[in-house]
């Protein structure tokens, strides 16, 4: 029996990868009374842990979990668990060629060692390879296995040797107390004050989900939701391989991913691993996970399904024939293997939005524990970890996307796509549509192409606006390559001159609009954002949101509609992370309430230099620039309905953004796309208003340009003073502004497209920016330059890229070059800070 204390200052549950991880770190960060329960015995509980094939690529489409698991990668090697064996993706397709030439691009930007191979290279590393049913290969020198349960075993030591730690085996969670008063008095499900387990009790206030396929059980026990599902991979072990019957220590060839058929082989001892991606999506309730007592194997491991392998099997038998094939080998293992998946397939960390001091940190792979569990321990600390994982968030779910019906249809969806070619701007299909504006009839009249934001179906651009392509013609960038084409057209670049020509009437529906109202309510704002935010009644202020240590937490714009009133308007993909952040930083004892008002108002944007004019036929409102100047907001009566008119732009042009209530925002389309139609009007999707208008002004976007690795001195977004009152940040901030910045955010533009076959290109985002010797530009603090943001500017002529420079290289003429799909292409610094490329003195906003 397990001697369990009766109160903790933590309570970690699920001894996995990520919670021994996570042990550890919070022990390195000085916490102590921390209890780690597991259900299973130590140190195999039988998690997904115990059974994975332990392999780590360095190489992701996402540069957060890159980075982690680059940390990961170090953790395991310091933790002396870590074997280098080399591994590869081939290609069987063209299509996986060209792919595998953007992942050489990809890796040059994140600085990981990476070369692209010939079929006969392929085969040199891995000489039981047929190279005849391969068009060649990526190699990545530095992908290794971990023993991933000696990893944990370290941790969990190295905690409990600091007397940090007490560790609980064989002991499970039955249930998770709550209570409605302090710090769970604002919170739907209340606060965390204890658990309950096979063993005893333990108070505290505490307590960290790390049940991996178990996570969503467990969080219900507590009124919370974990977005993931439990989901089958399927992996067999083929041996006694002969070829590997001398081969020193647990593998000695590099891993195989056959990425086009979905699938991995990989040696493990005398035996070959295959796993596969390929086979229909088998989701598993996370009620239904076996006990142990139950398991023939332990809970995560189900029976296997042979069915459902055996046309992988045939296909893998195709790559390596007669290492697979040997009829003295026979398979030795298989398993239904069971993994989390999430509706968009990162992480879930984070402070759960329901319950305070419920924590979840799961759906992490191996490859990325450790430094999961370094960000995730951070956080707990209430510093911003090291890594900036906003994405992973666990508040960054909408409600409908928390349900089972939402989690299961993306994870049936993404389950294929593990290691599909995936396209900057892939739309989901499943789930859809769910959030609908009330402008949605007319936009599909007009032919709108939906793409989707936080579940709201927006306007890309409209089909019916392919007549403007003839009156453009010359001007609209046209592209040839298939995947630069691919979600895009240049109706969006027409509908774009069309705006700058007369103006545009864009859907907005999807802003997350939060009010903060009460007494306190001035103190509030003043406290969370960097802007000064006492000023008029009817002002509207655009400001960023930090973190402690001066990185970028949000970027928004506040209105201030009374005295003690403020609307804050978010995007709708970090609405609910904003509307956490705000809720958690408001300062202590503050009177002042936070209201999610997003389904209550909708958003009509209305830009182009015949804005006014069109806007002054639907109401008799004084909307002058001197009756209602740049950066204000007003109530005005527009087409017989109330409407909260705010002055700002995000293309670079005159014009509102139209607030009302969402049930009436269908009459007031209707009434400003008639009035508009003298003048010209033209309906334009987030094309515009995301890429094209945004990019010629040098607008910056959170998440691209504004993430936590950088500031507001390196992004150019600093303001002559800083404001007296303190706020979240103001210390970090006060010192970047002292010091030279080590990188420049600058505007680039491409000096010529032509690849070397003679099609233009067009870079997407993400290419890595280059040096005269081809290396990649690094600043002084180790950051390497890549492309923030790409698109077109229609108005200017020139593809544009946003990019942090080393400071020395950041001078405005300078030439260097942007790797895209193998090529380099010269580029010249056009902007070195934020000044617009278009309409730089700003006269056709302030007009
Ligand atoms: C076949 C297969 C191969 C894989 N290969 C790789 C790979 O090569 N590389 C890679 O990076 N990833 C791989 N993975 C994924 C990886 O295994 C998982 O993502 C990872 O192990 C999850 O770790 P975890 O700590 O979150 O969860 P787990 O290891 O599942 O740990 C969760 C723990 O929570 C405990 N628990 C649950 N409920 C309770 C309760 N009520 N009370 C107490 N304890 C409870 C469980 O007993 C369990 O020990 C593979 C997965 C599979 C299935």
């Amino acid at each position: 029996m397990n001697d369990i204390p009766s109160r903790a200052r933590a309570v970690i549950i699920g001894a996995g990868i990520v919670g021994n991880s996570l042990v550890y770190h919070l022990a390195r960060l000085g916490w102590r009374d921390v209890v780690l329960i597991d259900k299973g015995p130590m140190p195999n509980p039988g998690g997904s842990t115990g059974h994975a094939s332990n392999f780590i690529y360095p190489i992701d489409y996402s540069k957060m979990m890159m980075e982690l698991t680059r940390d990961s990668t170090e953790q395991y090697k310091q933790l002396g668990v870590f074997t280098e064996s080399g591994g590869l993706e081939v290609a069987r397709t063209g299509e996986r060629m060209v792919e595998l030439r953007r992942r050489m691009s990809a890796a040059k930007a994140w600085d990981i060692p990476a070369e692209l191979m010939t079929p006969t290279q392929v085969r040199e590393l891995v000489p039981f390879l047929d190279d005849g049913v391969i068009l060649g290969g990526a190699y990545f020198p530095t992908v290794g296995v971990v023993d991933s349960l000696r990893a944990g075993t370290l941790m969990r030591e190295y905690a409990e040797n600091a007397g940090a730690l007490a560790v609980l085996a064989n002991t499970e969670i039955i249930g998770i107390d709550t209570a409605r008063d302090g710090a769970g008095a604002a919170r739907a499900g209340g606060r965390i004050t204890g658990v309950r387990t096979t063993a005893g009790d333990i108070e505290t206030e505490t307590c960290v989900i790390c049940c991996g396929v178990w996570s969503p059980r467990l969080a219900r026990m507590a009124g919370a939701r974990i977005p993931l599902t439990p989901i089958v991979h399927q992996m067999i072990s083929v041996g006694p391989i002969a070829l590997f019957a001398d081969t020193p220590g647990e593998i000695s060839y590099p891993i195989v991913r056959d990425v086009d058929l979905n699938m991995y082989e990989r040696q493990h001892g005398g035996d070959m691993e295959v796993g596969s991606y390929a086979h229909r999506s088998i989701i598993v309730d996370a009620d239904s996970i076996p006990s142990i007592e139950q398991s023939v194997l332990s809970p995560t491991e189900l029976p296997f399904t042979q069915d459902d392998f055996d046309p992988q099997l045939a296909q893998a038998l195709e790559l390596m024939p007669e290492l697979l094939g040997d009829e003295r080998a026979g398979i030795r293992y298989a398993i239904n293997g069971l993994i989390s998946m999430t509706p968009d397939g990162h992480p879930v960390i984070g402070e759960t939005p329901e319950v305070a001091g419920l924590w979840s940190v799961a759906a992490s792979w191996i490859k990325e524990g450790p430094g999961i569990g370094r960000a995730a321990a951070e956080w707990m600390t209430g510093e911003p970890p090291e890594i900036d994982i906003h994405e992973t968030d666990v508040s960054r779910f909408w409600p409908h996307q928390r349900t089972v019906a939402h989690v299961t249809a993306r994870a049936a969806e993404g389950f294929n796509k593990m290691y599909g070619i995936v396209h900057p701007g892939e739309q989901w299909e499943s789930g859809r549509p769910v959030r609908l504006g009330p402008a949605y009839d007319r936009q599909r009249d007009l032919g709108a192409v939906f793409f989707e934001t936080a579940g709201w179906e927006r306007p890309h651009w409209y089909e019916s606006n392919a007549a403007l392509l003839e009156r453009y013609e010359g001007r609209l960038m046209p592209r040839t390559g298939e995947w630069e084409s691919r979600w895009w057209s240049p109706i969006i670049n027409a509908e774009h001159l069309a705006m700058r020509d007369s103006a545009a009437l864009i859907d907005l529906s999807a802003f997350a609009v939060l009010d903060i109202a009460g007494p306190d309510a001035l103190a509030a704002v003043q406290h969370l954002a960097v802007a000064q935010l006492d000023v008029g009644v009817g002002r509207v202020v655009y400001t960023s949101l930090l973190d402690a240590n001066g990185g970028f937490r949000g970027d928004l714009t506040i209105m201030r509609l009374g005295p003690d009133k403020f609307r804050v308007v978010t995007g709708g993909a970090t609405g609910q992370m904003d509307l956490k952040w705000i809720t958690d930083h408001l300062p202590s004892g503050c009177a002042a309430v936070v209201t999610d008002v997003t389904s209550a108002w909708t958003t009509l944007g209305l830009w182009g230099p015949k804005a006014r004019e069109i806007l002054t036929r639907v109401t008799a409102d004084d909307v002058s620039h001197s009756g209602m100047p740049f950066g204000t907001c007003k109530e005005i009566e527009a087409a017989g309905l109330t409407v909260l008119a705010s002055r700002i732009s995000y293309v670079g042009e005159l014009g509102w953004e139209l607030y009302l209530p969402m049930e009436e925002g269908g009459k007031l389309w209707d009434a400003i796309w008639d009035a508009g139609q003298p003048s010209g009007l033209v309906a334009a999707g987030i094309g515009v208003y995301g890429t094209t208008g945004r990019l010629e002004k040098g607008y910056r976007a959170f998440g691209n340009e504004l993430t936590g690795d950088f500031n507001l001195v390196e992004a150019g977004m600093t303001r002559p003073k800083v404001k007296a009152q303190d706020f979240v940040g103001k210390a970090a901030y006060l010192a970047q502004r002292e010091q030279p910045p080590a990188a420049v955010l600058c505007t680039l533009t491409i000096d010529d497209h032509a690849s070397s076959s003679g099609e233009l290109r067009y870079p997407m985002g993400g290419e890595p920016v280059l040096g005269p010797d081809g290396a990649v530009l690094t600043d002084s603090r180790g950051r390497t330059s890549y492309v923030t943001s790409a698109g077109s500017g229609p108005s200017v002529g020139k593809h544009i890229l946003l990019a942090y420079l080393p400071a020395d290289q950041a001078v405005e003429g300078k030439k260097m070059t942007v790797e895209y799909l193998g090529e380099q292409f010269p580029v010249t610094v056009a902007v070195a800070g934020s000044t617009p490329l278009f309409d730089p003195a700003n006269d056709r906003i302030r007009c």
